[in-house]
């Protein structure tokens, strides 16, 4: 039996937005159009699409809305999927790698029109860096940059040589670097919560502490089955992505959870916060495993670094995540930290989207890779679209659907661990 959890994880985030009152579980039998499983970004945003297009819509969310990654990731905004367009274009031709950098622009578009048609201020703040942590990748990372120019007509990233990136970024440990001015970061919680008053205004129904158990299918209809209640709809979007458990184990062996950590410390001074990132960026390296960081609105560096393949986190985060901080600010060893949490976030072998139709009725979208600020709200707008009879963008992904994890769903955790324990590994070594 799944636990509910009645409150957000012990975030920054948490802890930086007004307590809201929790919205009812679902009590008794109702009816819709569509049912969506999840209330992150994925859920929020299929919820508002279809809404808007006067479907009748029923959320659930097993604890709070924004409480899975949604609510506490470490809020950047990237541009482009999450493997970069020389590796689609190889991976998947020309056409299929320009729409895949058309769709990334588009689910920009999407969060800023969001952002400024439903009033949601989320800190929203302009710029993101991308840090070499080898000297070998920088001249990489310009080419990279000339290529979006040329090829794709994008030119808000421009190169940052090692004195502009340390003047940047507060530390001397990286090679040179890029900075993309259309890209950013914002607080993902105050994001999810105003998503989720959008999806009400236009009309859908949202559910908290209400978990989805099971599917039956049934008349041409699907019903969602909970513990105090159920949905007979028309459709279904299953939108729990890492959090996801027993409901489709097909998508399930897809798509891998993993966690990762992240820590605040407490507000710095204005003059430490102009030494640390005086553009406000935010900052993400090139190891494998990420290291991300950025100024939050009250001048709290929000670090996340280190990921784990197993269930349950580290016993010590806060050790855990600070030995990572201090690989990049060694002067910040000692910072006193705030607040130290973690996430699950679901992988996929492909590192692009999963977006499938696993049954009639039946849409999954999840899997977004560390990618999800911008590509989860604009998937489940995807499968909202398909579900309105609009499958452009749908298709298009899940014709790239990424394949099972060896060892499908009950033995890929180990077989992740050594390799993903492998792919750290070169990080440090060479
Ligand atoms: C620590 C961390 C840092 C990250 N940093 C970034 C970043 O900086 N930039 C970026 O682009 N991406 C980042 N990500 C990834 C990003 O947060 C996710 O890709 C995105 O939030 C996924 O949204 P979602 O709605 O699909 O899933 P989630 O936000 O995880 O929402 C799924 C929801 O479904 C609910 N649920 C699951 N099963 C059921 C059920 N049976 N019944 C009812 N409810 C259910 C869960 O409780 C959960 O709230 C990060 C993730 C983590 C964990």
């Amino acid at each position: 039996m799944t636990e509910i959890a009645s409150a957000h994880a012990p975030s920054y985030y948490a802890a930086s937005v007004d307590d809201r009152p929790a919205r009812p579980a679902l009590a008794g039998a109702v009816r819709a159009d569509v049912a969506i499983v999840g209330g992150g970004f994925t859920g929020l945003n299929a919820a508002i699409t279809l809404a808007e297009a006067g479907r009748s819509v029923v959320l659930i969310e097993q604890n709070r809305i924004g409480w899975g990654a949604s609510g506490r990731n470490g809020g950047q905004l990237h541009s482009g999927q999450r493997r970069d367009q020389v590796h689609l274009e190889k991976q998947y031709g020309l056409d299929t790698a320009r729409r895949l950098w058309t769709f990334a622009e588009e689910a920009k578009a999407l969060l800023h029109d969001r952002m400024q048609r439903f009033g949601i201020d989320c800190d929203w703040t302009e710029g993101l860096i991308h840090a070499a942590h080898k000297e070998r990748f920088v001249a990489e990372e310009w080419a990279y940059a000339e290529k979006l120019a040329r090829d794709y007509g994008y030119d808000a990233v421009t190169p940052l040589d090692r004195a502009q990136l340390a003047a940047a970024i507060g530390t001397k440990r990286y090679f040179g670097g890029t900075r993309d001015g259309g890209a950013g970061h914002l607080h993902p919680l105050k994001l999810a919560q105003g998503l989720a008053d959008a999806a009400e205004a236009a009309g859908a129904v949202l559910h908290e502490a209400t978990h989805a158990i099971s599917l039956r299918h049934a008349g041409g209809r699907v019903a969602v089955e909970t513990g105090q209640g159920e949905i007979d709809a028309g459709s279904v979007l299953l939108a729990g992505n890492g959090y996801l458990a027993g409901l489709d184990r097909d998508s399930e062996a897809r798509v891998m959870p993993i966690n990762n950590y992240i820590l605040t410390t407490e507000p710095l001074s204005r003059e430490a916060a102009d030494h640390l990132i005086p553009g406000r960026e935010a900052v993400s390296d090139s190891r494998f495993v990420v290291y991300y960081w950025r100024l939050t609105r009250d001048l709290r560096l929000l670090f996340g670094g280190g990921e784990t393949y197993r269930r349950g986190f580290p016993p010590d985060l806060r050790a855990f995540v600070r030995s990572h901080l201090s690989n990049v600010y060694p002067q910040l060893a000692t910072a006193p930290v705030s607040h130290v949490w973690g996430g699950t976030l679901g992988v996929t072998t492909s590192r692009m989207p999963c977006l499938r139709r696993t049954a009639p009725g039946v849409y999954v979208a999840a899997g977004f890779s560390g990618h999800g600020v911008a590509m989860a709200g604009f998937c489940g707008h995807a499968a909202a679209c398909a579900m309105l009879g609009d499958t452009e963008r749908f298709d298009v992904f899940a014709q790239l659907s990424p394949p099972k994890f060896p060892g499908g769903r009950a033995f890929r955790w180990p077989i992740l661990v050594l390799a993903m324990s492998w792919f750290a590994l070169r990080d440090r070594l060479w």
